[in-house]
């Protein structure tokens, strides 16, 4: 079904000069001591406001920031991001610190043609992951206008980035929504051979979206945290490797959907073990079975070989979650062969996730990709081909 892009946003006869536009944003930057210490998903918002800036419109921006759980936790407040959204864009941005009620509604109110306010986090407010209507309802009555630019939070269905769509009378994408569509189209529609990259540490996530790539998926390269639990339903021996023991089952679904559907899932064949989670202490390279008291940190040259070949013979790749611990020196090997392997491919390749993209920017592979995305999540599910609900919200 149809959905309206800025560009038909900006063309429209009624244009949006002098109107209150919506834009829920993805603005849920990671802190450290509080502060913003990567502010990539601010800068990633920039373009759909400032156009909408340009065009004159008054500019209503939300996120949600960590997981306040429905409390006013101060150290989640947005105002942080206030100044910083103001230097990337160029321009002043006010604060509210409700963002429904009498005072959000006055912001509203003091703004210009052009002007920003930036409301406080969604998400003190419980209504907001349970997509309550009253809140939505709330939300909307402040605009006339709603933009979904949050990619990142598009796989929820929040008051935010759903529900508010049934009450405002206009609704488009956002620049960045509608680009990660047209890449991630490229993913769910591949170019073959497809290969997928699945890594990281968050195991049960991660092995659903797994049973649903793998019968589309050419070849399925499984490394990182999540090969253990793959390695342990073959009966491998895996030390003290991360297991989550009750989704061995999940696991051998995922291999048998592999393999009914005619596709190549490869695990790791050697490990970089260590006796503990730290880099201090001695490390063993392990073929096949893994020693009593030893965790694998890192797939084996062998595999990371063997993985960074399969990249170069892919004509799409996707790439989610890294292959070893790549936080540690020690540990980043596989990693860094598998990005090296994607930068020497001619496919049409994504990486998606938070510490996948802080991998490839570490170890200075960002310019080879050819789409970063900014959200983990949400393009592993919209490339299983699941309708994500921010996006669907937004047909007419
Ligand atoms: P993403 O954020 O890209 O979706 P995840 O959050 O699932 O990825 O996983 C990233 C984390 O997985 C990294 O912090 C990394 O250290 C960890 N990791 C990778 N390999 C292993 C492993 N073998 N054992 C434990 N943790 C691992
Ligand atoms: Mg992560």
């Amino acid at each position: 079904m149809a959905i309206t892009t800025l560009d038909g946003l900006l063309g429209s006869t009624e244009g949006v000069r002098g109107k209150r536009v919506f834009v829920r944003a993805d603005l849920n930057v990671p802190l450290r001591e509080g502060q913003i210490s990567d502010d990539s998903r601010i800068r990633a918002s920039v373009p759909t406001l400032r156009r909408l800036r340009e065009a004159g419109a008054r500019l209503i921006v939300s996120s949600h920031l960590g997981r306040p759980k429905g409390e006013r936790v101060p150290e989640l407040s947005l105002a942080i991001v206030a100044p910083a959204l103001a230097e990337a864009l160029g321009a002043e941005v006010s604060f509210s610190q409700q963002c429904v009620g009498p005072e959000a509604a006055a912001a509203v109110d003091a703004l210009e043609d052009g002007g920003v306010l930036l409301l406080e986090n969604l998400r003190y407010h419980k209504e907001e992951t349970k997509n309550d209507p009253a809140f939505a309802k709330a939300l909307a009555s402040l605009a006339d206008i709603f933009v979904n630019d949050a990619f990142g939070t598009a796989h929820r269905a929040h008051a935010s980035t759903a529900g508010i769509a049934a009450f405002v009378p206009r609704k488009a994408a956002g620049d960045l929504l509608r680009s990660e569509l047209e890449h991630l189209n490229k993913v769910l529609h591949p170019q073959r051979p497809l290969l997928c990259f699945l890594g990281g540490a968050k195991v049960s996530d991660k092995l659903v979206a797994l049973e649903a790539l793998a019968p589309h998926t050419d070849v399925l390269c499984v490394g990182g945290g999540m090969a253990y639990t793959f390695l342990k339903a073959k009966g491998v021996a895996i030390g003290s490797s991360l297991l989550e023991e009750d989704r061995i089952e999940d696991a051998r679904k995922v291999m048998a959907a592999s393999e009914e559907a005619g596709n190549r899932l490869l695990l790791p064949s050697d490990h970089v073990a260590a006796q503990e989670f730290s880099e201090a202490g001695p490390t063993q390279v392990f073929e096949g079975e893994i020693g009593e008291g030893w965790m694998g940190l890192d797939i084996g040259p062998a595999t990371a070989a063997t993985y960074a070949e399969e990249a170069r013979k892919a004509s799409t790749i996707f790439w989610n979650g890294p292959m070893g611990v790549f936080e540690m020196q020690t540990f980043a090997a596989g990693t860094e062969a598998v990005a090296k392997g994607l930068a020497e491919s001619e496919a049409f390749s994504v990486v998606g996730g938070g510490d996948s993209l802080a991998a490839v920017n570490k170890l200075g592979f960002a310019k080879e990709v050819s789409h970063l995305s900014t959200g983990g999540g949400a393009s592993l599910e919209y490339i299983q081909g699941i309708e994500l609900p921010g996006v669907k919200a937004l047909e007419s």
